[in-house]
Parts: structure tokens; sequence; C-alpha cells
């Protein structure tokens, strides 16, 4: 079923200054590493697993990628010092959805071209999709 706020599982990217009506909770870190500048979010209502990464200018665009296995598979990854595969994971989906979101339109497409052109059309996220990291492999 989707979650009515953050609309998992059938979305799977949150784009730059598009975000659900109740925001995304940081997921509590403790004593961890933090993962190649990624940061966990939890949804309040279906505690659906968010990954999030921070692009420029200033570090303030963020997008939101669906997590879709446990916050325990998260750390057993993290844990095997896998940060790079995390992010290649973190980026291709970014970019894949973000060439999705701007053939369908709409709100979250006029984010990513606002982003975009911020970045004087060099944004991170709309090169042709590049190939996953499977994680399933690594788990
Ligand atoms: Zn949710």
């Amino acid at each position: 079923m989707t979650c009515a706020n953050c609309e998992a599982p059938d979305r799977r990217l949150w784009p730059a200054n598009r975000s659900p009506e109740r925001a995304l909770v940081p997921v509590p870190v403790y004593f961890r590493d933090p993962v190649a500048w990624l940061q966990l979010k939890t949804c309040s209502i279906c505690e659906g697993i968010w990954v999030s990464a921070r692009h420029e200018p200033f570090s303030s665009f963020q997008y939101c990628v669906l997590w879709p296995y446990s916050l325990e598979d998260w750390w057993h990854l993290a844990d095997q010092d896998l940060d790079a595969v995390l992010l290649e994971w973190h980026n291709a989906i970014r970019e894949a959805e973000c060439l999705k979101i701007l053939d369908r339109g709409g709100a979250d497409a006029e984010a990513i071209r606002s982003h975009d052109a911020r970045l004087g059309r060099h944004g991170p996220f709309v090169k042709t999709a590049r190939p996953c990291p499977d994680i399933e492999s690594y788990l």
C-alpha cells in the first residue's frame, strides 16, 4: 500500500525542494561513522527508510532516495566499508528517477529543472542513467 505521506513504495525519489507533508526524520546513528555524505531518514507514518544526499550550490539541494531494504541491511553494508557502493547506488537511482520524473512532468519535474537551471544545466541528476550496483549481492 502506498504511504499517504511519503508515497513509498510507489515513489522512489523526493527531489530537491520537494518533500512529504510530514518531513522525513533523521535516523539516529549513535556512534557510527557517516556513510559517504549520505544521511538516513525515516517517514513518521510508514517508517519507510530514505537516503538523503545534498547537492550544490551550498549543499542545500537535498535528494531523498527510497531504501528498499532494512536498516540492518544498510548498516551491514556500511560495516563492510561499502560507502562507495552505497553512494553509487544513490547516484544511479537518483538519476534514473529524475529522468522518469522529467518525462512525466509536474511539480517534481519543475523542481528538478529549477535546480538544473541554478547550476547552469550541469546538474548531477539528468545524465543518462548509469548502471546501478546490485545491492542484494552484498546482503
Ligand atoms: Zn511513509
